[in-house]
């Protein structure tokens, strides 16, 4: 599953390079492509462009020839008059009939001649309407009259045919030079040629030429609605022809009134001041650019496929030893491959990164294998300490025990994994415990004694928790580390207690003596009924000691200490205070006689020879009492005793004396 889908990945880095070559290519070849095309077609644009204008400035001269030769033959015309018949109205028209046979049907629609006044005065054509018309007011009249030479008239409808005519008009004066009459001939723009032919010269199928005056006023237009309109009476503008109206000539580039993007040349008629104009819409002059434009996508698409194929097979055949490298670091991963194949790669990056794999595998192995042993050891020691070492986490569930709690639990550190605190311990025992826990949990560290049967025997533990504190402050878990203390407790209690015996003779030394006597003061205080104290000391001991030697005074005392406990009763207290100096707390004692009472006896008691190794020993002891009182202290009392005995000594020992405060 795993390596199906790093195959899967892998697959899709092979998939991915393929197609950023294949995007590669497929965009160089787009950018040449349509670079080289729009750089074509800039220059094929000024080289239409220029042909346009090229082509427009012929077909204006050729309609300045033809206007001109008209303006020519009309001015021959007139002049050609004969005198006689200058205003002649009624021989004129045969006269010009005549002439006008001799040139060709359609060169001219209709003869009209006007007298100086303006009044038509003939016409070679019926005309329609009105018979009396007076052209005072025309252009081509007032001109011809005002300017004495022949003129052309601005565009106009034709009475006769309601088509669009120009007239030329042509002054006819008499022998003094004053213009009796005007001549002039209305021409067809439609039917007289000079449209028809430049209408030839259209660019492409959806180009036209048209013409309008220089005012702006459309004379020839492939859509005749807009005949005799100004070209501005159609809503939106069109810089073109906005810039050829101020004057410009030639080509350029402009977006026409219905939107579409063209190409316009201008050229002015010399001789009327026309201007003539083509348009070429672009989409029709770059139409071989735009098949060429649509090639380029699918030619740049099909090397590009071509491109991505030839890089999956090259990357498939480069990356197969990348691919080799893979199986074998998954064979490594989960079938337990020795890592010595990663090591005899190829002499290429590939194989560099194989070694380095392989480098890094075997450090890591040195160092697993270094670890398992540091871990072996540290768990080889930890089970084998005589104390419970684990680790709690934060719910109370130990992570980790050693086997001494198999020893003293019987649960084993598999076992012990995951188990709450409380199921080990008991709830009872766990409700001590989490006190300090919690103690330990809150980051501090904590030790804490506690008694718990181990293997049913009560035990006294010692157990130390440590926090286990994270770099960010906060406790992961806790390592708790508990001793038994049981033994300890035991020789502690021990040395507590021989501490306040005297090694001698085994009866209280001078340590518990004084505890004791402070309780027992306490306890007189309270009840109200005195203490007495009896201090002793054994009559010329220094002489057993020199007579039988150090042990037979041991024994001596020994047994001095032996006769002291069994002659009062258990309640009193007898101790050794140093040498052969003993005392007896003697309490609730009803007052000074009972007191000699036993200080007596105790005197009797030791009169008895005492058995020792080197046979028997005579001895006896001065006893000094003294009552305690309730305003004395432990000092007073006992230096009161001691007073006593000094006193006892004084009267020649072996016997006791009270003393009285
Ligand atoms: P007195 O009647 O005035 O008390 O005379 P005494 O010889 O008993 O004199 P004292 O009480 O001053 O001497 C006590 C002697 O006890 C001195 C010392 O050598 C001896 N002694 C002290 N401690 C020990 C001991 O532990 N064992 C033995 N055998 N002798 C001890
Ligand atoms: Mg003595």
């Amino acid at each position: 599953m795993v390596i199906s889908r790093s195959r899967l990945r892998s697959a899709n880095l092979k998939l991915r390079l393929a197609c950023v070559a294949a995007a590669l290519v497929f965009a160089a070849t787009l950018l040449v492509t349509l670079s080289t095309l729009s750089v074509a077609e800039r220059g094929m644009k000024s080289v239409i462009g220029d042909q346009q204008y090229t082509m427009l400035a012929g077909a204006a001269s050729f309609m300045d020839d033809r206007i001109g030769a008209r303006m020519a033959q009309i001015e021959a015309l007139g002049a050609g008059i004969p005198p006689a018949l200058r205003t002649d109205w009624k021989n004129l028209p045969a006269f010009l009939a005549g002439q006008v046979r001799l040139w060709g049907a359609d060169e001219y629609l209709n003869l009209v001649v006007f007298d100086s006044e303006g009044d038509m005065k003939l016409s070679l054509r019926e005309l329609p309407g009105p018979t009396s018309l007076n052209a005072r007011g025309t252009d081509y009249f007032d001109r011809a009259l005002e300017e004495r030479r022949s003129v052309i008239s601005r565009p106009m409808r034709s009475r006769l045919t309601g088509n669009h005519i120009v007239v030329f008009s042509t002054p006819v004066k008499d022998e003094s030079g004053a213009v009796v009459a005007v001549l002039t001939g209305s021409v067809d723009l439609r039917r007289s040629g000079f449209l028809r032919q430049i209408g030839a010269l259209k660019p492409g199928k959806s180009g036209y030429l048209f013409i309008m005056t220089a005012e702006g006023v459309v004379i020839d237009h492939p859509d005749q609605s807009r005949l005799f309109e100004h070209v501005s009476s159609t809503p939106g503008s069109n810089y073109g022809t906005d810039r050829a109206l101020a004057g410009f000539e030639g080509w350029l580039e402009a977006r026409s009134k219905d939107g579409t993007e063209s190409i316009y040349a201008y050229k002015r008629l010399r001789t009327t001041g026309w201007i003539l104009a083509a348009r070429y819409p672009q989409r029709e002059a770059f139409a071989p650019m735009a098949a060429m434009r649509h090639n380029a996508f699918f030619s740049a698409g099909g090397l590009a496929l071509a491109a991505g194929l030839l890089a999956w097979v090259l990357v498939f055949r480069l990356l197969a030893p990348l691919q080799e490298l893979r199986d074998n670091v998954a064979a490594i991963r989960h079938d337990g491959a020795e890592i010595e194949v990663l090591r005899d790669g190829r002499r290429d990056e590939i194989g560099e990164l194989g070694r380095a794999f392989h480098a890094l595998m075997a450090e890591r192995e040195r160092a697993e294998s270094g670890r398992a042993a540091s871990e072996k050891r540290l768990r080889l020691i930890a089970d084998n300490l005589p104390v419970l070492i684990s680790y709690m986490d934060r719910e109370h569930r130990f992570q980790f025990g050693n086997a001494t709690y198999e020893k003293w639990f019987g649960v084993t550190p598999e076992q012990l994994e995951g188990m709450p605190v409380s199921s080990l311990l008991g709830d009872g025992i766990a409700a001590e415990v989490f006190p300090h826990l919690e103690q330990a949990f809150a980051g501090h560290s904590v030790t804490h004694e506690i008694r718990i049967p181990v293997r049913g025997d009560p035990r006294i533990l010692q157990a130390t928790y440590i926090p286990d504190l994270q770099p960010d402050g906060s406790v992961a878990g806790v390592y708790s580390l508990v001793h038994d203390m049981t033994h300890v407790k035991e020789v502690e209690e021990q040395l507590q207690q021989l501490a306040r015996i005297d090694t001698l003779t085994g009866i209280a030394n001078r340590r518990m003596f004084g505890e004791s006597l402070h309780h027992a003061l306490d306890r007189a205080r309270r009840s109200g009924r005195p203490l007495a104290l009896a201090y002793l000391d054994i009559d010329h001991f220094k002489r057993i000691n020199d007579t039988h030697g150090h042990g037979v005074g041991d024994e001596v005392l020994k047994e001095f200490a032996r006769r002291l406990t069994v002659g009062v009763r258990a309640t009193d207290t007898p101790a050794r205070l140093s040498g052969d100096e003993f005392v007896v707390i003697l309490e609730e004692i009803g007052g000074r006689v009972e007191a000699e009472r036993i200080a007596a006896k105790i005197v009797e008691a030791m009169r008895t020879p005492f058995r020792t190794s080197a046979g028997l020993v005579q001895a006896s002891t001065s006893v000094g009492v003294a009552l305690s009182m309730p305003t004395q202290n432990q000092e007073q009392l006992l230096a009161a005793a001691d007073s006593g005995l000094y006193a006892a000594k004084g009267k020649g020992r072996n016997g006791y004396a009270f003393f009285e405060v």
